[in-house]
C-alpha cells in the first residue's frame, strides 16, 4: 500500500481524525481522453482504468457509496482519469446503482459529473442519447472545466484543434434542465490578471453559467504551481472583485490554499481506479 494512500477498511476504522465525510468522488471509464492536456493529472491513474466502458467494480462502488453515507457523506461525484463521457456506459451504471441504493436508505444529492465538455459541445447525438436520462437517474450538474473563454486558447489549454463554443456546451447541459458549473483553471498562460478574472466570470455568467469555481493551476503533484500559479496579490484582488460582487448574479467560488483543509481533514475522499480510496487526488 503506497504511502498517502486509504482502503475501504480504513474509512470504518475508528483511528480516522474525523468522523465525518462530506462528498466523496467516483472514477470511472476507461481513461480514455478526446483532450490532451500538458498538466494532466489523471494519466498517472489510467494504466489501472478497465480497457472497455462499462466495466465497472460495482461491489467494491457501491460497497463505497454505503460506507461513505454512513460516515456522513452526502455529495458525490462522478469523475475520471480520462474524460468520463467517453464512458457513458459506466456513468449510466453508478447513476443506476445510486437508484438501487435508495431503497436501501442511501441518496447522494446532489450528484455532478466533471467534464472537459468537448462531447457535450460536439456530439449532438450523444447529448440526446443520455444527458436526459442521466437527469432522470438523479444527476444533477455538469463541470465544465474552462480555461479561457477563448475558444482557440481553451484549445491550445485542452491540446485540441478546436474546441466547441461554450455557449453551445452549456445550452445542450441545460436542454434536460441540469445544471452547470464552470471549472476555471487560474494560470499565467490563460487567466490571471484580476481584470481578465472578472471579464471571465462576466462572460461566463452571461452565457448562462449557473455557479462559478476558480482555482489556481496545480501540479502533477498536487501542489500549487508556482510558475503557472496567479501571485498571491492576484488572488487577494480576485477576492475582493468577489466580495463586492452582487450575488444574486450567480454563486463564485475562488478556492484558495485553506479551502483544501476539507481534503486535509479527510471530508472529501477518491476512489481511483486501482480501488484505493484517498484525501489526496494524486496519490501515486
Ligand atoms: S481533459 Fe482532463 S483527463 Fe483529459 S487530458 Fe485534460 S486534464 Fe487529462
Amino acid at each position: 500500500m503506497d504511502k498517502g494512500r486509504s482502503t475501504m477498511y480504513e474509512v470504518n476504522s475508528p483511528s480516522r481524525e474525523s468522523k465525518t465525510l462530506d462528498s466523496l468522488s467516483l472514477f470511472i471509464g476507461t481513461g480514455e481522453c478526446n483532450a490532451n492536456c500538458a498538466h494532466c493529472a489523471g494519466r498517472a491513474h489510467r494504466k489501472y482504468a478497465p480497457e472497455e466502458d462499462g466495466i465497472l467494480n460495482e461491489d467494491l462502488i457501491r460497497q463505497t457509496l454505503e460506507d461513505c453515507h454512513n460516515q456522513g457523506a452526502r455529495y458525490l461525484s462522478i469523475s475520471s482519469s480520462g474524460e468520463p463521457t467517453l464512458s457513458p456506459i459506466s456513468i449510466t451504471k453508478v447513476l443506476r446503482m445510486t437508484e438501487e441504493i435508495k431503497h436501501c436508505g442511501i441518496s447522494y444529492s446532489p450528484i455532478n459529473l466533471y467534464s472537459n465538455g468537448i462531447r457535450i459541445g460536439e456530439d449532438q447525438q450523444f447529448c440526446d442519447d443520455h444527458l436526459q436520462s442521466w437527469k432522470d437517474l438523479g444527476l444533477t450538474t455538469v463541470y465544465i472545466t474552462v480555461h479561457d473563454i477563448n475558444e482557440k486558447k481553451n484549445a491550445e489549454v485542452y491540446g485540441v484543434k478546436s474546441y466547441p463554443p461554450l455557449e453551445k456546451v452549456i445550452s445542450r447541459i441545460h436542454k434536460p434542465g441540469l445544471l452547470t458549473r464552470a471549472n476555471l483553471v487560474l494560470s499565467k498562460r490563460t487567466i490571471h490578471s484580476p481584470e481578465k478574472f472578472a471579464q471571465t466570470i462576466n462572460h461566463l455568467q452571461k452565457i448562462g453559467v449557473d455557479s462559478i469555481s476558480a482555482w489556481p493551476i496545480r501540479g502533477q503533484d498536487d501542489t500549487l504551481d508556482p510558475n503557472l500559479a496567479p501571485t498571491s496579490e492576484e488572488l487577494d484582488q480576485m477576492g475582493e472583485w468577489i466580495g463586492k460582487r452582487d450575488p444574486k448574479k450567480g454563486k463564485i467560488v475562488l478556492l484558495r490554499e485553506n479551502s483544501r483543509i476539507k481534503y486535509k481533514n479527510r471530508e472529501k475522499l477518491t476512489l481511483f481506479p486501482d480501488g484505493t480510496l484517498s484525501n489526496t487526488w494524486c496519490n501515486y
